[in-house]
């Protein structure tokens, strides 16, 4: 049986020259999803997609030998974490991981932030931050000469997370103008969903919100997709959006962002996606989660073809590659 031929070898040829280094985005620190617009975006699909022609062929390149990366985690992550270091190290870089707990860092002595990134920079060319504190990273940013990269503020923004999220849902329909996105469960806590939504307002797409009352997405938010003239609506029901949904992108019950615990074990199994509900959705459509799941999406679901939440996963590095190499200058 003959192979399918293979994609042609990735080319540092077609690489921009100089003067179009990462789009603007060389030496900037990447904070929130309203820095990007559809060029830049449409730049780091684009290196997206030559970092997995790339990996695909020869696993790894050096394009950013003799870089370091420091990986700063005040929140639990598996994915996040983990596809940065892939990503830094599949393109040469190393990685200084703070990842496994800051209790095992100076920050247990009691170290400020602002101190803990100004001794980082001093070793690395850039750094990831994930912190509970909506606009840490921003303070990180202001105290940092290195580019400093969101990975996530409390329940404020998670902009490469969006990133990878929109490029899944473009590799998937192959359009992002005239979807129908339906985002279901979190919607006042999850940051993914707050920068997904901020970055969807910039295409031609109908938004449906369905959460429970007290999870509803934030007005602030809501105004922007207001003022971005989108047909939204919010809905407490998964039956009212299912039968529409080009996307059904579905996230957890932010536990640790709740004062009140009683109030989560009342929404905490609000929402179930079953192999049932599916039979309901389009044929061409897509089901997405930032993940970590915990009983949203039915285990029997994952192997429906429209289940696209581990590819998704794989994306996050391609876009993170593509995301290193822009902003140390080297894409
Ligand atoms: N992993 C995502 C985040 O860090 C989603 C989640 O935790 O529910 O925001």
């Amino acid at each position: 049986m003959s192979k399918k031929p293979l994609p042609p070898l990735f080319n540092y040829d077609q690489l921009p020259q100089k003067s179009h280094i990462g789009n603007g985005l060389a030496g900037q620190d990447i904070l929130s999803v309203s820095q990007f617009n559809q060029d830049t975006l449409s730049y780091i699909f684009t290196r997206a997609r030559e970092m997995r022609q790339m990996v695909r062929r020869i696993g790894g390149v050096d394009l950013l030998k003799g870089h370091v990366l420091a990986c700063l985690f005040y929140e639990p992550s598996t994915r996040t974490s983990a596809s940065f270091i892939a990503a830094m190290e599949r393109l040469g870089g190393s990685v200084i991981p703070i990842t496994q707990g800051v209790q095992f860092s100076s920050v247990s002595k009691g170290e400020t932030l602002a101190d803990t990134i100004r001794t980082l920079e001093q070793y690395a060319d850039a750094i990831v931050l994930r912190h509970p504190k909506i606009g840490a990273a921003k303070t990180a940013a202001d105290y940092a000469s290195v580019p400093v990269l969101n990975a996530g503020d409390g329940a404020g923004e998670h902009p490469t997370q969006a990133l990878l999220d929109l490029f899944t849902i473009r590799e998937e329909l192959g359009r992002l103008d005239g979807l129908k996105v339906a985002m279901v469960g979190d919607l006042r806590y999850g940051r993914t969903v707050h920068s997904l939504t901020k970055l969807l307002t910039q295409y031609n797409v109908s938004l449906r919100f369905v959460s429970p009352e007290i999870l509803r997405l934030p007005l602030t938010i809501m105004n922007e997709v207001r003022d971005a003239g989108l047909d939204a609506r919010e809905t407490h029901d998964v039956a009212d959006v299912i039968e529409n949904a080009d996307v059904l992108y579905v996230t957890r019950v932010q536990k640790e962002r709740f004062s009140d615990l009683s109030q989560y074990e009342e929404v905490k199994e609000h929402y179930v996606i079953t192999p049932e509900l599916m039979t309901k959705a389009k044929e061409k459509m897509v089901v997405m989660h930032p993940l970590p799941r915990v009983g949203e999406i039915h285990y029997a679901v994952d192997g429906d073809p429209r289940a696209a939440y581990f590819r998704q996963v794989k994306n996050g590095m391609f876009i993170r590659m593509a995301l290193l190499a822009a902003v140390l200058g080297q894409a």
